[in-house]
C-alpha cells in the first residue's frame, strides 16, 4: 500500500526541505525554488514519457489526480453525461464516477474476465452505443488487488477514434513496469509519488496539451490553471529522484520481483493446494503482485496471524481498510462473497529477498491452517 524511501530519495527530500522560497516569488530564493521545481517536472517528464514537461500536473497524489481527470473532464465535456469506467477500479475513481452518477452521469461499467481484463471490444460497444453522449473513459493501466495490466494503448485508440477523452490510473504501474505517457495515447494519466519509493502526499495527472479539464482547485493559477495552490516542491523534487532511480533500475527489480513472485506463487501452490491465484500469470501481471484465495482462512485472520510473525499484507485493498465489505474487484472476476473474504494480497518490493519469501512460506501454511480452525471454531459456536 506504500513504499520505503531509498536513501537517495530521502537525502533530496531533507536537502529540500532546508530551502526557503515559494516558487512563484519574483525573489531570488523563489527563483531557485522555481528551478529546482521545473528541473524536477522535466525529470518527471522524461520518466512519465510526457511529450513535454507542461504536460506534467502536480497534485496531492493519486486519489486528487483520479478526481481531477474524473470531474474535470466529465464537467468539461457537458452536457454528454456518460462515464464509461471498468468494473475493477481503484475506489478513487469508482467512489468519484458514483459521486458523479449522482450529480447527473450516467455510470457505464465495462466488465472484466477471471483475470481482470478487460476486453477492447467492450469498450469499443460501450463507446459506439451512445459516442455523442459519451463524456469520458477511465481504465486504469494495472490493477492494485490483482496486478493485472490492462491493453491501454489498445483501448486509447479506440476512444481517440470516437473523439472521447480517456483517463489511466497509472499508481500501481509506475514502479513496476516501463510506463510511457505518449506511447499509451491516453488524454490523462495519473501517478502518485509514495507507490514508488517517493514521500506520500504529492503525485501528478499528465495531461495532454490538448486537453482542458475544468479544475477542482481555484487559486492562484497554478499549474496551466488545472491545480491552484503553492507547490510542494520538497515533495516534487523527492518524486523525481525517486522516479529517476525507479528508471534506472527498472529492467533489473522487474526480471529480479517477477521471478520471486513466480517462486512464491509456485511455492504457495505446492505447499496449500487449495490455494487458488487471482490475476493472470507471467507478463500480463505487476512483478510485484501475489493475491491467493485460502478458502475457509478469512482474510482478516490470515493478516493478523501473519502480521504477528513479521509480515505486512493486505486482506483486501488497503485504501478500503477498516471496511469489510468483500472486494468488487473479486467478484467482478466471478469470485463468489465467501471466497473473497478469504484472500491475501502478498507485494514485494525492491528490497524483497530470497530469503524474505523463504521466512513466509516457512510460517503461512501454519496460519493458514490457524485461521481456518477460527474460521471452524466460530462457525460451531454461532
Ligand atoms: N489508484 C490506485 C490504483 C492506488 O493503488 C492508489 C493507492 O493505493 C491510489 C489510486 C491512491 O493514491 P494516493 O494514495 O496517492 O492518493
Amino acid at each position: 500500500a506504500t513504499s520505503p524511501m531509498p536513501e537517495q530519495v530521502l537525502a533530496a527530500y531533507t536537502e529540500e526541505l532546508q530551502h526557503i522560497g515559494n516558487p512563484s516569488s519574483l525573489h531570488a530564493a523563489g527563483q531557485a525554488a522555481q528551478r529546482r521545481l521545473e528541473t524536477a517536472r522535466e525529470e518527471l517528464a522524461t520518466m512519465l514519457g510526457a511529450r513535454t514537461p507542461l504536460e506534467v500536473i502536480f497534485t496531492s497524489g493519486g486519489t486528487e489526480s483520479d478526481n481531477l481527470a474524473l470531474k474535470g473532464f466529465f464537467w468539461a465535456r457537458q452536457p454528454r453525461r456518460r462515464v464509461i469506467i471498468s468494473s475493477i477500479e481503484h475506489p478513487a475513481v469508482l467512489d468519484t464516477a458514483e459521486w458523479l452518477e449522482a450529480n447527473g452521469a450516467e455510470l457505464v461499467f465495462l466488465p472484466v474476465d477471471a483475470q481482470g481484463r478487460v476486453n477492447p471490444d467492450d469498450v469499443r460497444d460501450a463507446i459506439a452505443a451512445a459516442p455523442e453522449e459519451t463524456a469520458l473513459i477511465s481504465v486504469m493501466l494495472a490493477n492494485n488487488e490483482i496486478g493485472t495490466i490492462q491493453p491501454i494503448s489498445e483501448i486509447a485508440a479506440i476512444a481517440r477514434e470516437y473523439g472521447v477523452p480517456m483517463h489511466t490510473d497509472a499508481v500501481q504501474a509506475c514502479a513496476h513496469m516501463p510506463v510511457n505517457f505518449a506511447a499509451l495515447g491516453v488524454s490523462a494519466m495519473s501517478v502518485s509519488a509514495h507507490k514508488m519509493g517517493g514521500p506520500v502526499g504529492v503525485g501528478a495527472l499528465v495531461v495532454a496539451r490538448d486537453q482542458a479539464p475544468i479544475p477542482l482547485l481555484h487559486g492562484g493559477g497554478h499549474e496551466r490553471k488545472l491545480r491552484s495552490g503553492t507547490l510542494n516542491v520538497a515533495g516534487i523534487v523527492a518524486f523525481a529522484a525517486a522516479a529517476k532511480l525507479t528508471a534506472a533500475e527498472m529492467l533489473q527489480t522487474v526480471n529480479t520481483t517477477a521471478s520471486l513472485r513466480d517462486y512464491l506463487i509456485e511455492r504457495i501452490e505446492q505447499s496449500i493446494p487449495d490455494a487458488h491465484l487471482s490475476g493472470p500469470r507471467g507478463t500480463g501481471r505487476l512483478a510485484n503482485n501475489v493475491h491467493f484465495t485460502f478458502p475457509g482462512c478469512e482474510g482478516d485472520s490470515l493478516l493478523f496471524g501473519l502480521d504477528m510473525a513479521g509480515f505486512a499484507t493486505s486482506a483486501g485493498s488497503a485504501c478500503q481498510a477498516g471496511v469489510s465489505r468483500p472486494s468488487h474487484v473479486l467478484i467482478s472476476c466471478g469470485l463468489s462473497e465467501a471466497e473473497a473474504r478469504c484472500t491475501q494480497r502478498f507485494s514485494l518490493g525492491r528490497d524483497t529477498t530470497r530469503e524474505d519469501v523463504d521466512a513466509l512460506l516457512e510460517v503461512l501454511p501454519g496460519v493458514v491452517e490457524a485461521g481456518r480452525a477460527a474460521g471452524m471454531a466460530r462457525g460451531n459456536s454461532e
